[in-house]
């Protein structure tokens, strides 16, 4: 590989090669997979199964056991039986086998990153160069949290472990998001069941064969999969001491309404329809990368996506003409292909609502701008980057979470006005500004009710730095030391 810094010029360039032949990756995916119950691959007690699809071509690729109640159940079983254990293990030890199960999701991460764009359909640069070192990167950072709990919390005396942890996640970053759950989880000393997503489970099933590798003791984690049922006989099961949830705004409150008066303890991570804010001061031509990075990375399907785009009045021109110049350059298509920008729309159900809201917005009245031009794959859920101008503040595509590929271009005229309708919104996951000056970064970001903002960037993440929401965003954190009290008594 040879890499050229792109650093400031006065820096040195730093020119490299190590690239040893081209390895081939080899993916084998079996045609049935079981749960992952107790370290052991047991069928389901309703002999019920269901099919994962690759979206960028429609193939099944495999059939996957789906959970009922009585598997429900024995997972949350096992988890009870191995927490006493697991919870008094020197923290060392514990840190031992997070450090270990890092270590293997790299040596492994060639083919976690094939695997996760076959079953999901984001482009294998993203899975290769931003799920997969995130992913193993919360497994480092957590297992050195192990030994050092009682200096995290100084007014805690000792803190303990919550028990069982029920963890449901989504499909947009199926790795992802089970790194963000397990690795505090387990951290702390705690046990889980974890459901992923019905469309995305591949990645999931070969995490449990991970911790099967690293002698992981039994039922420490399990893996059980299945559709929404599932999700909602594990997060339902009183045997569950701690439910944690990723996913849509609608679930995410029927399962706060289901663990309400049980004692359970509950963190949420739900919807978005996060502003961007750019200023007429910006550097417009990074103001353009950010933009494109915080609504087209993953096909939009990013729960802090910034899809409401606020341009001031007097470079909202500059900024439409260099939008449409560079949305014609970015490639939709094989999510296998190196050089592919937009990769498959999860499921034709995802497509669909894509689709119903874009029609939508233009009934609505807005004007819709398709510039990339490129040839959509034959087969396969794709959705060219679009973005939408003349959208009005009460306009559907300016409200809702449309969880795709599609940007609503608004303007604004003051500063007072950016904040107050980037505010403006029942949700408040996330929020970015763009300004060159360095006193309005400050009193903008200090002003926008966001559990994230990001300043003269977007959509970057970090083991170490707290994420979450607030409002019908949800409530918690995950990453970081803030990441850790939804896992621990303190
Ligand atoms: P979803 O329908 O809420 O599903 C999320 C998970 O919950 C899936 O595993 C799903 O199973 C399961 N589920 C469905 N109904 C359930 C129930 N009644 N009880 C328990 N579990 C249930 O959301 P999605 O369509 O997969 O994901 C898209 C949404 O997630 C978007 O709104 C997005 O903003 C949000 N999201 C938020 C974050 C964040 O960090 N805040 C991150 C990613 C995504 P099935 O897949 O089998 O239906
Ligand atoms: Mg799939």
């Amino acid at each position: 590989m040879t890499s050229t810094s792109a650093a400031s010029t006065d820096s040195p360039v730093i020119e490299w090669t190590d690239a040893p032949a081209p390895e081939t990756t080899r993916v084998e995916i079996a045609d049935r997979y079981r749960l992952f119950i107790d370290g052991r691959w047991t069928a389901s007690r309703g002999r019920k199964t269901f099919e994962t699809v690759n979206p960028a071509t429609e193939a099944v690729l495999a059939r996957c056991d789906e959970a009922n109640a009585a598997d429900i159940d024995a997972a949350v079983a096992a988890a009870r039986k191995a927490f006493p254990k697991w919870a008094r293990l020197k923290p060392t030890e514990r840190a031992k086998f997070l450090y270990r199960i890092a270590r293997r999701l790299q040596e492994r991460a060639r083919e976690l990153a094939i695997l996760e764009s076959m079953d999901g359909g984001k482009p294998i640069r993203e899975s290769r160069d931003v799920d997969l070192p995130l992913v193993a990167q919360h497994f480092f950072h957590h297992a050195g949290w192990c030994d050092k709990l009682r200096y995290a919390f100084p007014g805690a005396v000792e803190p303990r472990p919550i028990g069982v942890c029920g963890q449901v996640i989504p499909w947009n970053f199926p790795l992802l998001m089970l790194a963000w759950k397990i690795a505090p989880a387990l951290a702390c000393g705690n046990t889980v069941v974890l459901k992923p997503a019905e469309t995305t489970p591949l990645t999931a099933l070969r995490f449990a064969e991970i911790c099967d590798e690293c002698g992981l003791p039994p039922g420490v984690v399990n893996i059980v999969t299945g559709a929404g049922a599932t999700g909602k006989a594990l997060v339902e099961h009183p045997g569950v001491d701690k439910v944690a949830f990723t996913g849509s705004t609608q679930v995410g409150k029927a399962i706060a309404a289901a663990c309400a008066g049980t004692g359970k303890r509950l963190t949420l991570e739900l919807g978005g329809k996060s502003p961007n804010i750019v200023f007429a001061d910006a550097s417009i031509d990074q103001a353009i990368e950010g933009i494109v990075q915080g609504i087209w990375f993953n096909q939009g399907h990013v729960c802090c996506a910034g899809s409401r785009l606020f341009v001031e009045e007097p470079v909202l021109d500059e900024v439409i003409a260099k939008l449409d110049r560079r949305l014609s350059t970015l490639r939709v298509g094989d999510p296998l292909d190196k050089n592919t920008d937009i990769g498959a729309i999860n499921s034709k159900g995802q497509l669909d609502t894509i689709r119903g809201y874009l029609d939508q917005g233009v009934a609505e009245g807005a004007t819709r701008h398709e510039p990339c031009d490129c040839v959509l794959p034959k087969r396969g859920f794709f959705c060219r980057p679009t973005f939408l101008t003349g959208v009005q503040p009460d306009h559907t595509v300016a409200r809702e979470e449309i969880f795709g590929p599609v940007l609503a271009v608004m303007s604004f005229r003051t500063p007072e006005e950016a904040i107050r309708r980037a505010n403006d919104t029942r949700y408040g996951l996330a929020a970015g500004v763009w300004t060159d000056k360095g006193s309005k970064i400050f009193e903008i970001a200090g002003r926008l009710n966001a559990g994230v903002v990001w300043l003269n960037t977007y959509n970057r993440f970090d083991a170490t730095s707290p994420f979450g929401g607030v409002k019908e965003s949800g409530f918690g954190r995950e990453g970081g030391l803030h990441g850790l009290r939804g896992y621990l008594e303190l």
